[in-house]
């Protein structure tokens, strides 16, 4: 196992630090594997984060997710900052799959030295993606990435958790794909920063922008100094539209730093990344408990009615306390 080989801690936060993407492949694959030394890691990490912008890129798949991550990697390069791209999959237990893959090689800048590329699972993680993400985005903040751009594939509540995560978070939708109601149904309004119709070389892309821009209207974002979400057409395999989008992107961030809304959802990030630590330290220390005979012991009672599961729960509690 990868995870089980000696970690030498100091020289890999060096490492990342420096900007070796080799070291910053490894811390990855280590949070991946919910590595025991993590928490000695993100110690040495912690000086050294806090300065990425975050960017989450969501939408079903097809819609172009990957093609403008291509394109906004372009456009940050272009103002010389270092970027950071993690491709999630919530779906898939496994890293580097064939469908993460192939996206990774579409992101043609994996060659650059000043962008890393990494694609995640949760495989070994206790707490699942919503365990390992932010980690992994420490990882990477750690390293120097000024832009972190993350792009979750699949579409589902995950989905919107880990866009969640983001400073900033981009909804991608295309004409014509009903992606509007579905958008409304899957909760995606509520997330979106910024809204994307892509594929706007086709026809219904007028009619997308103004069936989001009703949608958003009806939301609760209308007070005034609340941040209304821009509607913008981009065809992102021809970068039309980039400088739109990297203007929008600024300016929620901008308007995020002045209201504070940005620090808040730093802190709301927080808090569940701690409560995600808690909750994986319990279960590992229930699982202890339970190698010790206690929990079967007390299960076997439950089952026999001998006891309720309260009881049982509350003595399984002691036992940890
Ligand atoms: P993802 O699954 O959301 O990441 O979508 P991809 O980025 O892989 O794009 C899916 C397909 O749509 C690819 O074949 C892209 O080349 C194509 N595509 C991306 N953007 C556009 C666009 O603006 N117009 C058109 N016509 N095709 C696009």
């Amino acid at each position: 196992m990868r995870g089980s080989r000696e970690v030498d801690v100091p020289s890999l936060v060096e490492g990342a630090r420096t900007g070796s993407p080799r070291a910053v492949a490894r811390l990855i694959s280590l949070v991946e594997n919910a590595d025991p030394a993590l928490p000695q890691i993100m110690a040495a990490l912690a000086p050294q984060t806090g300065q990425a912008w975050i960017i989450g890129l969501t939408g079903s798949p097809g819609v172009g997710k990957s093609t403008t991550t291509t394109m906004l990697v372009h456009a940050f390069r272009q103002q010389g900052k270092r970027v950071g791209v993690l491709a999630v999959d919530p779906s898939s237990p496994f890293s580097g799959g064939a469908l993460l893959g192939d996206r990774i090689r579409m992101v043609e800048h994996a060659l650059d030295p000043e962008v890393y590329v990494r694609s995640m699972a949760s495989r070994g993680h206790l707490g699942g993606l919503s365990g390992a993400t932010p980690q992994a985005l420490r990882v990477l903040d750690g390293a120097g990435c000024e832009v972190i751009l993350v792009e979750t594939v699949g579409v589902g509540q995950s989905e919107i958790e880990i866009a969640g995560m983001a400073d900033t978070t981009v909804v991608l939708l295309a004409p014509g794909m009903g992606d509007g109601v579905q958008a409304a149904k899957a909760g995606i309004l509520e997330v979106g920063d910024v809204f994307v119709v892509n594929k706007s070389d086709r026809d219904g892309a007028d009619a997308t922008v103004r069936e989001i821009r009703h949608m958003i209207s009806l939301g609760d974002r209308t007070e005034p100094g609340v941040w209304r979400p821009p509607v913008l057409k981009t065809i992102a395999d021809r970068a039309e539209g980039c400088d739109e989008v990297m203007e929008a992107l600024v300016k929620h961030r901008e308007a995020g730093q002045a209201s504070g809304a940005l620090q808040a959802r730093r802190v709301t990030r927080a808090e569940r990344e701690i409560e995600a630590i808690v909750l994986t330290t319990l279960r590992a220390r229930i699982g202890d408990v339970s190698a010790g005979a206690s929990l079967s012991a007390v299960a076997a009672q439950v089952a026999s009615s001998e006891i309720d599961p309260y009881a049982a729960a509350q003595r399984i509690l002691a036992e940890l306390a």
